[in-house]
């Protein structure tokens, strides 16, 4: 009797074989890294700006793509209200304090909703990573919508992500969530870098610590999926109203302590992979 296993057919073979997607990466940068939280409002925008100007600031080239479609905060963050050019083929990102941004946010107005459907949305993230002229990057900061939605699924599926790094305040709601992303990161095969606890408490004129929204849940988080832990920033008024400003506390205030915290988490991620 013969050993040899009978051929599957087509339609059963992609049945049982995982698929396979083919992984592009960004043309016109070296590395893309993802800026993820599960929920919103914990401060992943506001990370993903001072990230890239903390990247800039030690010498990398950074561009800073706000693949949050249904939301976009660059526009805000950055104060750009100008719109990206295009030859017909490409659009070229506008610039902004050295770095390469672009935005859906550049291309509609600001306070129209977005109703876009699943499809269109992948369409968008296909149009601002093939058809975007990023020049010359190290990094790609690609600030993700909340959640694990369709933008996770397309770049994780489709593009060469070369990590993760999940923001999360300390509140139980906001850890379900993150749990969630990590699972989802970890099946689709992106690298987490690393857990970052925002807002992790608030220090008050008279030098008392207040964790306001809870403890140590995104450190416990981090251990119990043996992700790294990547630190802690506190909540800080200056932070936010900066960036409301549309001038982020790393360009406002290099020296400011906040800023120092992510000129470190900048200078690990360049150790990672320059
Ligand atoms: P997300 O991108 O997760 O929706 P944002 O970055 O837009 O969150 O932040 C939500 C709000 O919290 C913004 O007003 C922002 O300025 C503020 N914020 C974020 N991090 C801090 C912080 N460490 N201290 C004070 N305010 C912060």
């Amino acid at each position: 009797m013969s050993d040899k296993k009978p051929e599957l057919s087509a339609a059963m073979k992609s049945k049982v074989e995982p698929k396979v997607f083919k992984k592009n990466p960004i043309i016109g940068t070296k590395f893309t890294i993802a800026i993820s939280s599960a929920k919103g409002g914990v401060g992943k925008s506001t990370f993903a700006t001072n990230l890239a100007l903390a990247l800039k600031k030690i010498g990398c080239k950074v561009g800073l793509l706000d693949a949050d479609i249904y939301g976009p905060s660059i526009p805000k963050m950055f104060g750009i209200d100008e719109k990206p050019k295009s030859d017909g083929q490409k659009l070229e990102p506008v610039n902004k304090y050295g770095i390469q941004c672009m935005s859906i946010g550049f291309l509609t107005d600001q306070q129209t909703p977005m109703i876009w459907r699943g499809p269109m949305v992948t369409s968008a993230i296909k149009t601002f990573t093939q058809k975007v002229n990023w020049k010359d990057l190290d990094f790609i900061i690609v600030d993700m919508p909340p959640g694990t939605g369709d933008t996770q699924l397309t770049f994780s599926q489709e593009i060469k992500m070369d990590g993760a790094v999940i923001v999360s305040t300390p509140q139980e709601v906001a850890l379900l969530d993150v749990k969630r992303g990590i699972k989802m990161f970890d099946k689709l095969g992106v690298k987490i870098l690393g857990l970052i606890n925002n807002m992790s408490h608030f220090i008050a004129e008279d030098g008392k610590k207040y964790n306001i929204f809870g403890g140590d849940g995104v450190l416990k988080t981090a251990k119990e999926f043996k992700k790294d832990f990547l630190g802690e920033i506190p909540i800080n008024p200056e932070v936010g109203k900066s960036g409301d400003e549309g001038m982020p506390i790393v360009e406002k205030y290099p020296n400011h302590e906040i800023s120092k915290k992510y000129l470190e988490f900048a200078e690990n991620i360049k150790k990672i992979y320059l």
